[in-house]
């Protein structure tokens, strides 16, 4: 005779709860019946036949409860059943639980652990998940509290809330057959009442139960938690609660608690990467050990890191979940500001430095030949940059202005200052074209004459000989390019303007003292650093029109002294930006039109399109085809896009520039540096599809001359954070203005993506850069403690000094 007794202590407690509530009948939801009849064939051999209870008057229930419990207790050998539940939970447990394959490190790979194959190594690589230790550094990204514990009859509805059950009955039903789709419906109930929960589930096949239907068994003690509702009376865990097997509370891991939320990728259920993490985290968290030597600790009052770590996965409570983030947050800015303050000290090693002479008065006679007087920003810029450049540390400054400002004359200022004092300067350029327009500028800017292919040169008082400037890129002649190449190298080319071709190998700069990167956002760590080594320690100048918030530039660029140009050149009229409904496309080519009748001229940039450099190419072709036959056959109009050979781009450019085009069609190429004063519209189609700082660094292509100038965005389908975008770009002018709305918008994710990315800093997967006060409290910890050891050689630091070193190491391999 074989019962399943797993039966025995739901209906025991049932026959409680009736009693404690007068046999009202309201111990299950919809009536005990229910469930008798499912338990029958197992129940009946014990209690014999029955019909219904919901029929019985209470008083008649009263007595049948009487003699059914009698019946139970009497059948030996039951009761003793009915507790030794929990060793099989225990042995499930253990099956179940992933250990390891080898003794474990927070160095191990993950394979470590048992349960982890290739395949889920693989999926958890993807989360830049490697090691142990980075499964412990993966942080949730949010915590569900389902700390709340409850008897059942102390539920409130609409609360998240956890209860520890039997599970009385289990049922499962097929609720969308396409999609095979389950409904699964488990009976709970503890000593005070009973409940409800459900949750959705595919079938493991067509036509076969969810997993989940068939391990949860009437009998199972589990708990629950997640937020409940009514149904009839009965509380309800409708949406998928969480729920596990009942253990010790310390070893609940989805339930019960402050349960972490990882993010994670197809194929790796949340509930399996929260078991990793804290199998994981048991097994390695008395393996870690504090890199913080104990007086920082003192100082700052953080959090051990290894309370840290287990607070932030499993925090006991809010309090102690804030100082965990605290910890961790300044644990990467204090290693970002380590980072940055070494490097900017290894930079200024004295040594190396080249001291320039320079002061106003040598450079003024260049100046007073402008045609415009420098702005007061401009001259304070000016100062700042010649200041350094007398010390004999090597200065490396960013210069920010927004577009239009004036960094060239900057630019052209400084390189004079280097070969004034005997020395070779550079400049170089995102792309060839503004290469050979910074050439010509500041060739023009120093009054020099043409002496052959991209090659000028100019006398200056005071000086024996005169200045040699010369451009160097990729497209240059190659027989020109050897020429330059070894004037160069042999001193005889003082200034040498160019694209990155002026950083290979085989460029020799020997009396490198000043080099400029101009839009230094478009170049990379390597390139940057190629550029150091061509000399002994060259001045660094940085030049950027994409605004970083201030309030991040000290964090990211901490290692680089900053000088902002933060007017415009007089007499400027402020840009009119409209976005425009797509039904005005008509209007907006109207307005242009009308533009070009007042002999001012036009770019209309086509959108962007992802893919190739091809497609983009074949996109805009089809946009002039069509502008220029449809829209406007009687202007004058050119094509740019990346396709063009260099030559090909500077003879439209030149036709541009000389009003020879009215209008000039365009892929986004045309986004830094050009200027052309007369062009007074920028329309920008698919404006949606752009950055912020895009759209703002393509305004400022206009706006550059006496007339007023305008924008038109164009936008046939924004979403709403392209929405936002678009307003803010017509409402703010200001570069540094936009981008501190858009940090307000959107959080500093992108600027630090890029500045991160770019500066080979580790990244930031917990701080926030705009947290000023863990930023400060990390900066001022960084700079106590360099003070004491500059090299952070001490044995204390060793830990420190390590992490401190590898993104060091990369960003130099790289
Ligand atoms: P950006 O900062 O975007 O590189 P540029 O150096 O290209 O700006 O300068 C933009 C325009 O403003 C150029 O035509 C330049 O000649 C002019 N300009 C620069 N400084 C002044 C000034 N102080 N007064 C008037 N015009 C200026
Ligand atoms: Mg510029």
């Amino acid at each position: 005779m074989t019962t399943d007794k797993s039966i025995i202590e739901p209906f025991l407690k049932i026959l409680a709860l009736e009693e404690e509530q007068g046999y009202q009948d309201h111990a299950v939801a919809g009536g005990l019946d229910k469930l008798l009849h499912r338990w029958d064939s197992d129940l009946s051999q014990i209690i014999g036949e029955f019909k219904s209870y919901s029929i019985l008057t209470p008083s008649q229930r009263k007595q049948w409860a009487k003699i059914n419990l009698q019946k139970v207790l009497d059948s030996s050998g039951l009761i003793t059943s009915v507790k030794p539940k929990a060793p099989k939970h225990s042995a499930q447990q253990k099956k179940r639980k992933p250990t390891f394959n080898s003794i474990v490190t927070l160095e191990s790979k993950v394979t470590v652990m048992k349960g982890i194959g290739e395949q889920l190594a693989k999926k958890l690589y993807r989360l830049n998940i490697d090691t142990i230790e980075d499964l412990i550094y993966h942080f949730p990204s949010k915590h569900n509290d389902y700390s709340a514990k409850r008897r059942i009859n102390q539920l409130t509805m609409g609360e998240t809330q956890t209860v520890v059950v039997d599970v009385w009955d289990v049922s499962a039903s097929v609720i969308n057959p396409k999609r095979n789709l389950w409904s699964i419906q488990a009976d709970i109930g503890d000593d005070t009442g009973m409940a409800r929960a459900n949750w959705i589930r595919p079938g493991v096949k067509r036509n076969q139960r969810p997993y989940l239907a068939n391990s949860l068994k009437t009998g199972d003690k589990i708990v629950v938690s997640g937020k409940v509702s009514g149904y009839r009376g009965t509380p309800f865990f409708k949406d998928n609660p969480e729920f596990e097997n009942y253990r010790d509370v310390e070893q609940l891991i989805h339930t019960a608690r402050r349960v972490p939320v990882y993010s994670t990728v197809e194929g790796i259920s949340q509930r399996s990467i929260r078991r990793l993490i804290k199998t994981a985290l048991d097994a390695t968290s008395d393996k870690i050990i504090d890199h913080l030597p104990p007086q920082s600790i003192n100082r700052t009052n953080v959090l051990g890191l290894k309370d840290a770590i287990t607070q932030i996965h499993y925090p006991e409570s809010q309090s102690e979940f804030t100082r965990a983030r605290h910890r961790l947050a300044f644990d990467e800015l204090l290693l970002l500001q380590l980072i940055v303050l070494m490097r900017k000290k290894s930079w200024q090693q004295e040594e190396f430095g080249i001291p320039l002479e320079s002061t106003r008065e040598t450079i003024d006679p260049f100046i007073s030949n402008l045609p415009f007087n420098l702005t007061v920003a401009q001259n304070r810029v000016l100062d700042e940059i010649l200041n350094d450049f007398k010390q004999n540390k090597p200065m490396n400054r960013l210069l920010q202005g927004d577009v239009g400002s004036g960094k060239t004359i900057i630019a052209s200022a400084s390189l004079i200052v280097a070969t004034l004092n005997g020395y070779q300067g550079t400049l170089m350029a995102p792309t060839e074209v503004l290469a050979e327009q910074h050439f010509l500028t500041i060739t023009k800017q120093l009054g020099c004459k043409k002496t052959g292919d991209g090659q000028a040169e100019v006398s200056i008082a005071g000086l024996k000989r005169p200045i040699k400037i010369a451009l160097l890129h990729g497209s240059v002649k190659k027989k020109t390019k050897t020429l330059i190449r070894d004037q160069v190298s042999i001193g005889k080319i003082d200034i040498l303007i160019g694209t990155h071709a002026v950083i290979q190998d085989d460029v020799k700069i020997p009396q490198l003292a000043v080099a400029i990167v101009d839009e230094q956002h478009r170049f990379g760590v390597m390139q940057r650093s190629s550029l150091i080594r061509k000399g002994k320690r060259p001045h660094i100048l940085s030049m950027s029109a994409t605004p970083i918030p201030r309030s991040l530039a000290k964090t990211l660029y901490g290692e680089l002294d900053i000088s902002t140009i933060d007017e415009l050149p007089p007499g400027r009229l402020r840009i009119r930006t409209r976005w425009v409904e797509p039904n005005q496309r008509d209007v907006a080519y109207g307005f242009v039109a009308k533009q070009v009748e007042q002999k001012r001229q036009a770019f209309i940039v086509c959108p962007l399109i992802d893919g190739s450099e091809t497609i983009q190419t074949r996109a805009a072709t089809e946009e002039y085809a069509r502008l220029s036959s449809q829209v406007f056959p009687e202007y004058s109009m050119g094509l740019l896009h990346g396709r063009l050979s260099l030559d090909e781009k500077n003879i439209v450019m030149n036709r541009f520039k000389e009003g020879d085009l009215d209008i000039l069609v365009s892929t986004p190429v045309i986004e830094v540096g050009i200027d052309v004063p007369n062009a007074t519209v920028m329309l920008i189609d698919g404006a949606d599809r752009f950055g912020l700082a895009q759209l703002h660094q393509f305004r400022g292509r206009v706006g550059r001359g006496i007339h007023q100038s305008y924008c038109i965005l164009l936008s046939d389908n924004a979403g709403e954070e392209a929405q936002e975008r678009l307003k803010l770009v017509e409402r703010i002018q200001d570069g540094f203005e936009l981008a501190e709305s858009d940090l307000n918008l959107r959080g500093p994710g992108d600027y630090l993506g890029t500045g991160t990315r770019q500066s080979g800093l580790p990244p930031l997967k917990i701080a926030k850069i705009t947290d000023h006060e863990v930023v400060t409290i990390a900066r001022q910890e960084a700079i106590h403690l360099l003070e004491i050891d500059p090299n952070l050689s001490g044995k204390d630091k060793l830990l420190l000094s390590k992490k401190v070193l590898r993104p060091a190491e990369i960003s130099i391999n790289q």
